[in-house]
């Protein structure tokens, strides 16, 4: 089928109809996941307690036990119709691994009975020898195994009981995702609950919490199947800008389009139905550019749901005719999509760490973890960067648009105004509820909540927002556990330190205000002119005065991983029980060989789109024009009718011979780039690649204007990015 059939078939497409549930959401919200509910119906009372004190106080499931829960789960399960289960995890590849099973076993009269037992919850062993590990399994000689992370719920995927699970080797290495993730997430908490039980010795556990803003968008499957390059890469390789794309600003927010709501609606009701407090979905700022948010959980949790999002996402979008592209870059020219993280601390008494407190002493304990968090951003400033980084979310970083390439933190104004004067004033100044005590200049003051959120800066890469801190930098396609690992293991890093700090100040006979303030002072001082920074973070300026302020600006991304084997983030990694320096060795063997992947497979696309599809219709069209000008020749003796068509004629050559010249050139490194062993010197070479594939990019997109719109191969921006 030809182009212009693909637009105008695509251009007609209805909206599906959505199943919409009977009843209201919250009947139906949860229906799919083995929550507390569906464990007080299904479970005996041993294996409910069991349960329950292995999800809160993580005690083992004994043996009994484990069969009980899944007696219990096998018949709640089966009364919604699933034939198999799976260990759900997330392995060092972008998105989750399921293998499934039957849920059959011979009976042993000659059938088969629905078997499902405690052996087969807890644990499993995957062949995984095929994923990732840096040669951790080669170097521990020790195979994979998935273990159930009973804290985060089981849940069905159309026919499948899913059990989300870690993955680790039986020398106790982490190669997944999940696992790094929880030992941050209980090193944080680890750490902030000694510095809590100083303002209320109720606290037992601190909460890290996490709600993420996907952005993505949307293209109709007809053209996105005609388009190469968006298939392998998940990005558009080539293509000219369209004339029309974001700058009337007339898509961020506006109504949405009809086929558009109807997948977004079905979306919604299959996360409902799992679980996923799906909130907030609207048009962004790019053409077909949308998002979607939850009411942020904890951490683990939230950061699974945005796994099973992503996969629901993949599958619902086909439904409605479209592909949906998570990839940071798709297209060149308009905005890329990110995935906010939106994250805060929290104790299980209910109070929020990174939001003001009720009195003097809530803010005290309020501004003592926000400044411990820009304390731990600020010594891992270059590390928070590595772990956001990839060979995708490069074209975002730095790019004019998302996050510059720099890690600092946006406090806003009156954040700002309080550090201030909290250097300035006494140790013993209580930090005040705003308004409380009337105006006066020797008083430090919060307001109870900050209504004013004007002065976001949407150009910080980390920014306060009133009761979180919000991670901007992380990419739309990347799993949230890389950043929430780091930022969580930092914090708790800084916090163990911190609390050191103020212990001796206490030995010292300081008031508990004065011990604190005494050791804020110091990190306040050093914070403010250097990782604080509220200005314009896209300007030249910006850059060499982060750079001149000791900021990692590097912007080489095989380069940035060296962050994770540094000293002072070994130290950190261990100290927090997070990775060992065996893990972080593996780990970035892992990312220099995504990275090579990545663009070799970017490469290679490219250099064959641009000789099968691009050249032959360039070629095409430069032999009409030539056989113009032959034809204007014999009818009037000379070429003075054939300006136009000479003038094209030389501009079509001139970048067909640029391409070939390209592609040849590419060819070459990709070649010279293949023979290097080193992972990390082949990353490098790669880098340079990467960087390259604009020079071969641009006479491309100067040939998608030159040449008769009828013989141009693939579908446009226009018409790829304003389909609905
Ligand atoms: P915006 O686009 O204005 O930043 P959204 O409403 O799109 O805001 O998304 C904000 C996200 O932050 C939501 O997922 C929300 O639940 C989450 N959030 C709100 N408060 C907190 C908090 N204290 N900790 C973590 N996440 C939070
Ligand atoms: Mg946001």
């Amino acid at each position: 089928m030809d182009r212009f059939n693909l637009v105008k078939e695509s251009f007609v497409k209805k909206e599906v109809p959505v199943e919409v549930p009977s009843g209201k959401t919250s009947d139906y919200f949860g229906e799919l996941v083995f929550d507390r509910k569906k464990m007080a119906k299904y479970l005996d009372a041993d294996s409910l307690k069991a349960l329950l004190s292995c999800i809160e106080g993580g005690k083992p499931l004994g043996r009994k036990e484990a069969d009980g829960v899944a007696r219990g789960m096998k018949e709640w399960a089966m009364e919604h119709g699933v034939t198999h289960v799976t260990h759900w995890f997330q392995p060092l590849t972008e998105g989750t691994a399921e293998k499934h099973d039957s849920l059959i076993d011979y009976d042993g009269k000659g059938g088969v009975i629905e078997s499902f037992d405690g052996k087969a919850l807890v644990q499993q062993e995957p062949d995984a020898s095929s994923f990732p590990s840096g040669g951790i399994r080669a170097t521990f000689e020790a195979r994979g195994y998935t273990a159930w992370d009973p804290t985060s719920p089981v849940f069905i995927l159309d026919d499948t009981l899913c059990i989300p699970t870690v993955f680790v080797s039986y020398t106790g290495e982490a190669l997944d995702n999940k696992m790094p993730l929880k030992r941050a997430l209980k090193a944080v908490s680890d750490a902030a609950v000694p510095i809590c039980r100083l303002f209320d010795p109720a606290v037992e556990k601190v909460y890290s919490f996490l709600g993420w803003e996907q952005e993505y968008f949307l293209v109709d499957e007809a053209l996105y199947a005609a388009r190469t390059d968006l298939m392998i890469t998940g990005r558009t390789l080539f293509g000219h800008n369209s004339s029309k794309n974001q700058q009337l600003d007339d898509h961020y927010f506006a109504a949405i389009p009809p086929r558009v709501a109807a997948f977004m609606r079905d979306l919604e009701i299959a996360g409902h139905k799992l679980g996923i407090p799906l909130k907030t979905r609207h048009n962004e700022v790019a053409p077909n550019q949308f998002e979607l948010a939850p009411i942020f959980g904890e951490t683990n949790l939230s950061n699974d749901q945005n796994q099973i999002v992503m996969n629901l996402m993949n599958k619902i979008a086909r439904k409605h005719g479209f592909v949906v592209l998570l990839h940071e870059k798709p297209f060149d020219g308009i905005n890329g999509s990110g995935k906010h993280n939106n994250w805060s601390l929290g104790t299980d008494t209910g109070t929020s760490l990174l939001a003001p407190g009720k009195d003097a002493m809530g803010n005290l304990q309020f501004v003592t973890f926000f400044v411990n968090v820009l304390a731990a951003v600020q010594r891992h400033n270059g590390l928070l960067k590595a772990s956001i980084a990839s060979a995708t979310n490069a074209h975002r970083l730095g790019a004019n648009e998302a996050p510059p390439a720099i890690v600092s933190a946006f406090l806003g104004r009156t954040m700002t105004d309080v550090l201030r004067k909290l250097l300035e004033l006494p140790s013993d100044t209580p930090i005040e509820i705003a308004g409380k005590k009337g105006k006066s200049l020797g008083l430090v003051e919060i307001p109870e909540i900050f209504v004013d959120n004007t002065d976001r800066n949407r150009t910080s890469p980390f920014a306060f927002t009133g009761n979180r801190f919000e991670f901007r930098a992380v990419g739309s396609s990347a799993n949230c556990a890389g950043a929430m690992t780091t930022l969580n293991a930092a914090v708790a890093e800084q916090l163990i330190d911190f609390k050191k700090v103020v212990d001796t100040e206490l030995k010292a006979g300081k008031t508990l205000q004065v011990a604190i303030m005494d050791s804020l002072k110091p990190l306040i001082a050093s914070v403010i002119d250097t990782v604080c920074f509220d200005g314009n973070g896209y300007t030249e300026e910006w850059l060499s005065e982060a750079a001149r302020r000791g900021l990692d600006v590097e912007t080489n991304v095989p380069k940035m991983f060296c962050e994770f084997t540094k000293p002072a983030s070994v130290e950190m990694f261990t100290k927090t029980g997070v990775y060992t320096e065996k893990d972080l060795e593996a780990r970035n063997e892992v990312k220099w060989e995504t990275y090579v992947k990545k663009v070799q497979i970017e490469s290679r696309v490219m250099v064959r789109m641009a000789l099968n599809h691009i050249i032959p219709a360039a070629l095409e069209y430069k032999a009409k024009l030539m056989k113009e000008v032959a034809m204007a020749k014999d009818i009037y003796g000379n070429l003075e009718i054939c300006g136009t068509e000479l003038r094209i004629l030389g501009d079509v050559s001139k970048y067909i011979d640029e391409v070939v010249l390209r592609t040849d050139a590419m060819k070459k490194a990709l070649d010279e780039a293949d023979a290097i062993a080193d992972g990390y010197k082949q990353a490098l070479a790669y880098h340079y690649i990467a960087e390259s594939l604009p020079a071969l990019r641009k006479p491309i997109d100067m040939l998608e204007e030159l040449v008769d719109n009828k013989l141009w191969p693939l579908p446009k921006y226009r018409e790829l990015l304003f389909i609905s």
